[in-house]
């Protein structure tokens, strides 16, 4: 039997890329620890910056929500309301689930409702748009980003905070890498810093693997949603964690190594913007003549050019 490295009791996790034992207390305790060293290690934010967690009603979302909160930051929740039900109800259960996480702890969660906003719920707003050959998970993306960005910026947040792990972050880096993708390669990171009319944004759990952030929210006593949104099936990103599962298998520590030895090699300089030779990159900004974001190009954002399409062919199938 494994036993806590801290305190000798039965272990209730082994890290094999750490070799780690850990006991219930003591795993809690480190988990929470190592949240904090990620965020100075990448100077995410200071206890007196006000925070915006983005809550799916998922385990990653509300294990770093309730880290947050522990460790004293300033964290309000957001939570995006799809309008998916899949036959399993998984928004309107999603919701429950992030509603009785805040009322637990005395925490304050906005709630944006797409359907009640817009009309229609990702799904419809998907078949109706010509964005991502059907699959609602392009649409779903921009209009998650839109609504993030509105909020926090309306709402005066400095920082926009979301859940993703190692192993999220290590499938997306593979994915570009396979495709030399050097515009995504350069900007990803466990902190994108703020840009005029954006917020700074950050992922504490970067450096947990997900089967760790699994185990402290169920060790945490944290109820959240197990079921995957029904369109998550058949992602490429699932693929790429498969793969990169079998890698680990072979080689404990593979996942953590590619992805911190990535960051290294960012922060030496190895990939940079090739623009950056000529002096900082000034990237031209404007407003969205719809609904004031920013946005690269002159006219409207992608996020209104999709509500006008959708509308235009929603009037189209009524005639
Ligand atoms: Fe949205 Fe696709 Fe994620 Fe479901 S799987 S929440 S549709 S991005
Ligand atoms: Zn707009």
């Amino acid at each position: 039997m494994r036993r806590c490295k801290k305190c000798g009791a039965p272990a209730v996790i082994y890290m094999r890329q750490h070799r780690l034992g850990l006991c219930k207390a003591h795993y809690l305790e480190w988990f929470v620890e190592q949240t904090e060293r990620t965020i100075r290690r990448y100077r995410m934010f200071r206890r007196d910056e006000k925070l915006l967690v983005a809550v799916s009603g998922g385990k990653d979302s509300l294990a770093v929500w309730d880290v947050l909160w522990r460790l004293g930051y300033q964290a309000d929740g957001l939570y995006i309301a799809l309008g998916i039900d899949g036959g399993i109800g998984y928004s309107a259960e999603s919701q429950r689930l992030a509603e009785k996480f805040a009322q637990e702890r005395g925490l304050t969660l906005h709630i944006v409702d797409i359907p009640g906003e817009y009309g229609l719920g990702i799904p419809e707003l998907a078949r109706r748009s010509r964005r991502g050959k059907g699959k609602p998970c392009s649409v779903c993306g921009l209009v998650k980003r839109h609504e993030m960005n509105r909020m926090a910026h309306d709402m005066g947040y400095d920082v926009l905070v979301t859940g993703h792990n190692l192993d999220d972050e290590v499938a997306v880096l593979f994915g570009n890498v396979l495709q030399w993708q050097m515009g995504y390669i350069v900007r990803q990171g466990p902190v994108l810093p703020e840009e005029p009319g954006f917020a700074r944004k950050a992922k504490p759990l970067v450096r947990f693997y997900e089967r760790e952030t699994a185990a402290y929210a169920l060790l945490r006593g944290i109820e959240y949603i197990y079921d995957e949104c029904p369109f998550a099936q058949g992602a490429k990103s699932i693929y790429y964690k498969e793969l990169l599962n079998r890698l680990e298998e072979e080689r404990p520590g593979a996942k953590l190594q590619f992805y911190v030895n990535f960051l290294k090699a960012k922060e030496e300089g190895w990939f940079r913007d090739p623009r950056e030779a000529a002096g900082p990159v000034q990237v031209v900004l404007h407003r969205c003549e719809s609904c004031g974001q920013p946005t690269t190009a002159p006219g409207k954002c992608a996020f209104c050019r999709l509500m006008d399409q959708v509308g235009a062919q929603a009037q189209a199938s009524r005639t």
